[in-house]
């Protein structure tokens, strides 16, 4: 079965069998399980490295023992809309009951800061597009309850193609192939951005709703088709937002997002 589908060729998703975690981290795409002996010898001149601050690990984890040691998980208390850090009255935070968003929910594992902050932006700025296995793998054993309950149709927020042709991979492509495969579900092109867009970073809340309205249009017909969207970091959920407004307006039934990190975005 192919891994990628349009609107038009979705039929149902098999969600019940993730490959086990002895599978799900490939540190090299494309090496068999026939390639092993070669992969020892390979591990002794490019052994396994952490993929925050690049020193050398025992084996195939995510990150060193001390990076390990510094990740900062979504705290207990958050947003039940957008994970929000923190505790809100009726559950939800200002963002979410001034504005109801367009997902029916959002989930990140992990605050944006430390060891996955380094790894974040060594993936997405650094040119290590060999990072998308390991911090796909990482995100479905972190996200697993989430993921179990989310929809099997998993689609990136894409770049724009002048970004793409500069940076010369999408990262968000590579993590929803990496992430469709490790647990089983599909990976569709819901999406294509329009316009380009300046980076988030540094932008108001209201700068950044500007900054991404209208970039995305949507691929086909998804009447009736719930996704789970992906992207890298979540903080305002601005981008996120226009996303899955596009996909709605298309005719899909329910949007949930997934990503990696989650920033504190209330000021
Ligand atoms: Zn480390
Ligand atoms: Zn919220």
């Amino acid at each position: 079965m192919p891994s990628r589908f349009t609107a038009e060729s979705l039929t149902t998703n098999d969600t019940s069998h993730w490959l086990d975690d002895s599978e799900q981290v490939e540190r090299r795409p494309g090496m068999g399980w026939t390639s092993r002996a070669f992969a020892g010898f390979i591990d002794i001149f490019f052994p396994p490295a952490c993929a925050a601050c690049g020193a050398v690990t025992s084996g195939p984890e995510s990150f060193c023992l001390g990076c390990e040691l510094d990740l900062e998980r979504l705290p207990e208390q958050h947003c039940l809309r957008c994970s929000e850090p923190g505790s809100f009255e009726r559950g939800h935070c200002p963002r979410c009951e001034l504005r109801p968003p367009p997902f029916a929910r959002a989930f990140a594992p992990f605050l944006h800061q430390g060891p996955i902050a380094r790894a974040i932006h060594q993936f997405k700025y650094e040119d290590h597009p060999e990072l998308a296995p390991t911090l796909a793998a990482l995100l479905a054993r972190e996200a697993r309850a989430f993921i179990d309950a989310a929809p099997g149709i998993l689609c990136a927020i894409p770049l724009h193609r002048n970004r793409l042709r500069r940076r010369q991979y999408d990262q968000a492509q590579l993590l929803v192939q990496q992430l469709a495969h490790q647990t089983r579900r599909t990976a569709a092109d819901c999406l294509r951005r329009i316009r380009n867009t300046r980076r988030q970073v540094g932008l108001t809340e209201t700068q950044r709703e500007q900054n991404v309205a209208g970039c995305f249009e949507a691929c086909g017909d998804w009447s009736g088709k719930s996704v789970l969207l992906l992207d890298d970091v979540f903080t305002t959920g601005a981008t996120a937002r226009t996303a899955a407004s596009v996909l709605r307006a298309a005719g899909a039934a329910e949007i949930q997002v997934l990503a990696i990190a989650r920033a504190f975005s209330q000021t």
